[in-house]
């Protein structure tokens, strides 16, 4: 029997379980054109949430009582498209059903041979890509410098802190739990570590662990975090604003402290971005990241949930922290 997993209310503040809705729907055919996409790894991202609510964005909002969809690795099991043959494995956009037909249109097909399929939804894919461009076009780092990373366990956080490693700089990650410092240290080669839920002083803990300051700032949280790096920046520091999840599941955005007069006077830049705001660059992107890994320069984690049923569950604990690495669910 074929599911899908539907927008059943638009959440207000954090998401629950009762948000979504599991359908059973018909199993589609492919014609002309068309493949037949089993999926067996689905990408659940902090992101999504925005796409919950009613509102105008960068990407279009999910429709109310209509399947989610996220980057999805699946298996072609049926092929009526010249350009994909059965047993090609492909990523790409996809609903969040269990079997659903394509155009093709979009699809990537990936090499299990060179990583595991589930590294194309995180270390060889969005979120991957994400910290390697951000550093890149809008970080500028240079040898030497200290790159400071927020939500640094997590998937984008922890390639940043890696790739700041490999450029030799002094990296400080920020992230929810001693165990998840701890990984910094050890897997990663980090320099120091803040568990912002244990610290009562966030300012003060990142101004102890970047005494020199900290010349780029790579933020993955916003809110407070954000504002307490913000007085550890060295003149002509970057910012680099990947994400907020601090403040995603808030019903009234919070106000934080007036920084005009912090960037003057420091001349610090700070600059938003969403990764598709780069797309020619993704195959070069890619090539680097897949290099790095093969040379063992580059490690990654995963949280691997598995069930189709447990898509939601995964998605929420994305706000509990409760992943180390890329959350990915595996369904068959
Ligand atoms: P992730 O870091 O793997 O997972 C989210 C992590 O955020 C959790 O593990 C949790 O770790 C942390 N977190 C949750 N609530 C928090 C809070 N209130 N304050 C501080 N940290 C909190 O997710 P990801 O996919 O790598 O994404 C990281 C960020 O980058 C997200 O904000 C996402 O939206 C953004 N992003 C942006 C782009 C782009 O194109 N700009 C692309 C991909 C991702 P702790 O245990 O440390 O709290």
């Amino acid at each position: 029997m074929n599911k899908s997993i539907n927008l059943k209310n638009r959440p207000s503040g954090k998401p629950i379980l009762e948000d979504f809705k599991f359908e059973d729907i018909e199993t589609p055919e492919a014609a002309e054109g068309q493949l037949l996409l089993k999926t067996l790894y689905v990408s659940v991202d902090p992101y999504l949430r925005g796409r919950m609510r009613d509102e105008k964005s960068y990407i279009p909002p999910f429709k109310v009582g209509e399947p989610l969809e996220s980057m999805v690795v699946a298996e072609v099991t049926e092929s009526k498209n010249e350009n994909f043959k059965k047993g090609d494995f492909v990523s790409g956009m996809l609903k969040w059903k269990k079997i659903q037909i394509s155009d093709g249109k979009g699809l990537n097909k990936i090499d299990r041979n060179l990583a595991p399929l589930s590294a194309y939804l995180g270390v060889l894919g969005l979120t991957g890509i994400t910290a390697y461009l951000g550093l890149e076009k809008i970080g500028k780092l240079k040898e030497g410098e200290h790159l400071l990373v927020s939500g640094a366990a997590g998937a984008v956080g922890s390639v940043v802190g890696q790739i700041g490693k490999i450029k030799s700089c002094k990296v400080t990650g920020i992230a929810g739990t001693d165990e998840k410092i701890e990984t910094l240290k050890e897997k990663y080669g980090f320099d120091s570590g803040i568990n912002y839920k244990k610290t009562g002083n966030i300012k003060s803990a990142i101004a102890e662990a970047c005494a020199l300051g900290v010349d780029v700032y790579f933020d993955n949280v916003g809110g407070e975090i954000l504002d307490a790096a913000m007085a550890s920046m060295n003149k002509y520091g970057r910012v680099i604003n990947c994400g907020a999840i601090s403040i995603y599941n808030a019903e009234e955005q919070p106000t934080g402290p007036r920084l005009e007069t912090v960037l003057i006077k420091k001349s610090i830049s700070m600059q938003g971005f969403t990764v598709r705001d780069y797309a020619e660059d993704f195959p070069d992107a890619i090539k680097q990241l897949a290099q790095w890994l093969k040379e063992g320069k580059l490690k990654y984690e995963e949280t691997v949930v598995e069930g189709f049923e447990k898509i939601p569950q995964a998605f929420l604990d994305l706000f509990e922290g409760k992943n180390k690495g890329k959350m990915v669910v595996k369904v068959n």
